[in-house]
């Protein structure tokens, strides 16, 4: 809960690995070692740093598209 993490600004760090280490997903990282999508869900907290998901990622992932069609 609370991941509040601030993007770094100004920051250039090419290190990162090219795309997104969430399995399965193989787009581009954009944010971090995410892609856009996943990077929110690491910021919702559905995924962790290194882009595992929890035991109870189902309710998490059902709480977080409610939240969104909320904000929406
Ligand atoms: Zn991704």
């Amino acid at each position: 809960m609370g991941n509040d993490k601030k993007a770094s600004e100004g920051g250039s760090v090419k290190a990162l690995p090219t795309y997104c280490t969430v399995g399965g997903c193989g787009k581009k990282a954009d944010k971090s070692t995410f892609c856009g999508q996943h990077f929110l869900w690491f910021k919702e907290g559905l995924i962790n740093r290194k882009g595992e998901k929890p035991r109870d990622f189902d309710r998490k992932y059902h709480a977080f598209t409610m939240k969104q069609k909320k904000a929406a």
